[in-house]
């Protein structure tokens, strides 16, 4: 049986830092889905198909990957979609504490998934979706910390509002 993971996110933007951990999540599992999380109260820059939009276009080309979205709790859609684990990416300490208290909500509800953990690469330790924003926001080039499309999706946002 194919190993399936589920890779949660807010992914607004998604980064390079992320893009990275899928193409090394790809290298254990077999398949990933990218599961952008549905948050109606929280105020996010891209909306949800912006968002599918957005990642479809930036793995164009890598094989053994879905992008889908969901309101519910991630482990339940892992569990409903035969995912055998949930990957997270870890940049530094602050993280830690976040993501071991998710660990231990999950496995409060189900056990049988296990969350996997990667450490984000140097090169993109800083990077974060609100950072990407910030930079944009004053005038920063942002080629270098996302992949292509998603910088596209920025200009054509502002461009949207000129
Ligand atoms: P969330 O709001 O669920 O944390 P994000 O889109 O900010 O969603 O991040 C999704 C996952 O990717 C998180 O586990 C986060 O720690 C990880 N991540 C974000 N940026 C990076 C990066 N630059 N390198 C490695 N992992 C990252």
């Amino acid at each position: 049986m194919k190993k399936r993971a589920v890779y949660p996110g807010s992914f607004d933007p998604f980064t390079n830092g992320h893009l990275d951990i899928l193409k090394r999540a790809l290298k254990v599992f077999d398949e990933v889905i990218i599961l952008v999380a549905v948050q109606p109260d929280k105020a996010s820059l891209f909306n949800n198909d912006e968002k599918v939009a957005m990642i479809e276009q930036s793995i164009k080309g890598i094989e053994g990957v879905k992008v889908d979205f969901s309101s519910g709790l991630t482990i339940d859609y892992a569990l409903k979609n035969d995912a055998i684990a949930i990957i997270r990416g870890l940049r530094a300490a602050t993280d830690f504490e976040y993501e071991f208290r998710m660990a231990a909500g999950n496995r409060y509800v189900d056990t049988q998934i296990d969350m996997v953990f990667f450490m984000a690469d140097a090169k993109y330790s800083f990077v974060s979706s609100s950072l990407i924003k910030e930079l944009y926001s004053h005038g920063v080039d942002i080629s270098a910390l996302v992949p292509k499309p998603v910088k596209q999706a920025f200009d054509e946002k502002i461009k949207k509002r000129d």
